[in-house]
C-alpha cells in the first residue's frame, strides 16, 4: 500500500482574516518550489487546507522537505480508495500494521462529508476496526487515548484514511512579509538570526562581508555552505559576498586602535544597507545578542546604528548563547558554524576593543577618511551566488548515500 496524497493543515495562516488568499496562495507557491524535482506531484489549495498529490513519489521523500516549510501547522500522508468498505479495511489495516508495536492502542474516527454512503460513521468505525482487531495480534482499543487514530473520511469523489500527524515548521509562508538582508557571519548566531526571521515570512538574502587573503576561500566556502542550510527553509537565497580587504586595512590604518571595531561594524552596516536599497529589501537582520561581545553593548550598538534609519531586526537580542546553539542544531548549521576558520571581524579585532564607544568619537576619526568612494566601490565589486533550496537539499541527500 502506497500513500497517494499528503494532506497539509495551515498554521497561524487561517486566522489572518482578508490576508487569508495571499498566505494560502504563497504557501502552495512554496511547497511546489520546494518539491519541483519531483515531476509528478501536483498541489491544490482549498479554503481550509492543501493537499498535495503524490504522482509516482513516496511520501517518504516528500516529508522531510515539509518539515521545514513554514505556515504548516501539520500535515499527514494520506491513502485514497474506492467507496467500498472491502478496500477501506484493507487500507485500514496497512495502515495500522505500518505503526504497530506489541501493547499498542488504536481507535478508528470516521467522518462522512457524504451522506449517501451506505454506513454510518458508528456502522464504520465498527465494521473496520473489528476487521483490524481481528487481523493484528495483540492490538487493543482505546476510544479515550489511542496510540494510533486512525482517521477515515468518507467524501463523494473516494475514501480518504489517514494515521500519523507530522507537526509543521509552523510560523508564515516566506515572502508574505517582505525581504530583509541578513548580514552572515561564519559563527553560531547569524545563521539562527536567519532562520527566525524566515519563519515570520520574511524573505532573506545574505550578506557576507570577506577580507582575502586575511580570510580564506575556504571561510568563503563555509557561508556558502549555511546559506544552503538557510535555503532549505526558503526555496532560495541570495548571497552577497562584499569585498572588504581594502575598507579593514582604511580602518587600521586610519582609526585610532580600540576604535576599529565600531567603525568596521559602522561600515558593515552601511554596506549592507546599500545592497539592501539596491535590491529592495525593507530591513537588516543581525545575530547580535546583548552583552555576548565587545561590540553587543548597548552604547556599541548606539554608536554603530548610528549610521542609518533602517529597521535592523535582532532576533536573538534576548537570548542566552545555549538557547541560541539549541537552534543551530535543530536546523543544522552548529556544526558548519563551528569549523576552524578565521573571519574578518576576529582577524582585525584589537585586543581591547571599547565596550562603551561614543559615536561622536568615532564620526570625528571617520571623517578625514573618503569612507563613501570606498563603500560605493564595495557594492560594486560585491559578487552574488544564488543558493537554491530544493537542488541543494537533493545534494545533501545524495552525498548521505555515499556514507
Ligand atoms: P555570529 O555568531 O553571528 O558570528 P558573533 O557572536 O560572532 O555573531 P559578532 O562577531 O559581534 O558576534 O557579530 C555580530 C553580528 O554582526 C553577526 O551576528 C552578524 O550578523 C554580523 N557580522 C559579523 N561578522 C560578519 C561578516 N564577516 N559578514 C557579515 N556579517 C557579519
Ligand atoms: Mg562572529
Amino acid at each position: 500500500m502506497k500513500y497517494n496524497r499528503i494532506l497539509v493543515r495551515y498554521g497561524e495562516i487561517s486566522t489572518k482574516g482578508r490576508n487569508r488568499k495571499k498566505f494560502t496562495s504563497k504557501l502552495r507557491e512554496n511547497i511546489i518550489e520546494a518539491l519541483k524535482d519531483f515531476p509528478t506531484i501536483s498541489v491544490s489549495a482549498s479554503r481550509d487546507r492543501l493537499h498535495i498529490l503524490l504522482g509516482d513519489e513516496n511520501a517518504e521523500a516528500v516529508i522531510p522537505r515539509l518539515e521545514k516549510i513554514f505556515g504548516i501547522q501539520s500535515f499527514s500522508p494520506v491513502v485514497k480508495v474506492e467507496r467500498n468498505l472491502e478496500e477501506i479495511c484493507e487500507a485500514g489495516l496497512s495502515l495500522v500494521q505500518k505503526s504497530f508495536q506489541e501493547g499498542k492502542t488504536f481507535k478508528v474516527s470516521a467522518r462522512r462529508a457524504d451522506k449517501h454512503f451506505p454506513y454510518d460513521t458508528n456502522e464504520l468505525n465498527y465494521e473496520v476496526g473489528s476487521f483490524i482487531l481481528k487481523n493484528v495480534e495483540g492490538l487493543t482499543v482505546d476510544v479515550k487515548n489511542p496510540d494510533i487514530k486512525l482517521n477515515v473520511e468518507v467524501r463523494k469523489e473516494g475514501v480518504y484514511l489517514s494515521s500519523e500527524i507530522y507537526p509543521g515548521s509552523t510560523g508564515m509562508p516566506v515572502g508574505t512579509s517582505g525581504k530583509a538582508m541578513l548580514m552572515l557571519s561564519g559563527g553560531i548566531d547569524s545563521p539562527v538570526a536567519g532562520y527566525l526571521t524566515m519563519k515570520r515570512g520574511v524573505e532573506v538574502e545574505a550578506v557576507h562581508f570577506h577580507s582575502p587573503p586575511f580570510t580564506s576561500e575556504r571561510a568563503k566556502q563555509k557561508v556558502i555552505d549555511l546559506s544552503k542550510k538557510l535555503s532549505a527553509f526558503s526555496g532560495k537565497v541570495n548571497l552577497h559576498i562584499v569585498p572588504f580587504t581594502k575598507i579593514q586595512q582604511t580602518i587600521h590604518d586610519q582609526v585610532p586602535e580600540n576604535y576599529t571595531m565600531t567603525s568596521t561594524r559602522r561600515m558593515m552596516l552601511l554596506i549592507a544597507d546599500a545592497i539592501r536599497q539596491k535590491h529592495e529589501g525593507l530591513a537588516l537582520v543581525t545575530g547580535e545578542s546583548l552583552g555576548q561581545v565587545a561590540s553587543q553593548t548597548l552604547e556599541s550598538m548606539l554608536a554603530i546604528n548610528d549610521v542609518t534609519n533602517t529597521p535592523v531586526l535582532r532576533p536573538l537580542i534576548a537570548m542566552d548563547k545555549l538557547e541560541i546553539i539549541d537552534i543551530a542544531q535543530k536546523i543544522d548549521t552548529h556544526d558548519i558554524s563551528i569549523l576552524p576558520y578565521e573571519d574578518c571581524c576576529t582577524i582585525f579585532t584589537p585586543p581591547a576593543p571599547k565596550t562603551r564607544p561614543k559615536k561622536e568619537k568615532v564620526q570625528y576619526y571617520e571623517s578625514f577618511v573618503d569612507f563613501e568612494s570606498l563603500i560605493k566601490e564595495a557594492v560594486e565589486e560585491t559578487e552574488i551566488i544564488t543558493i537554491d533550496g530544493a537542488t541543494s537539499s537533493q545534494l545533501d541527500e545524495s552525498f548521505d548515500d555515499l556514507l
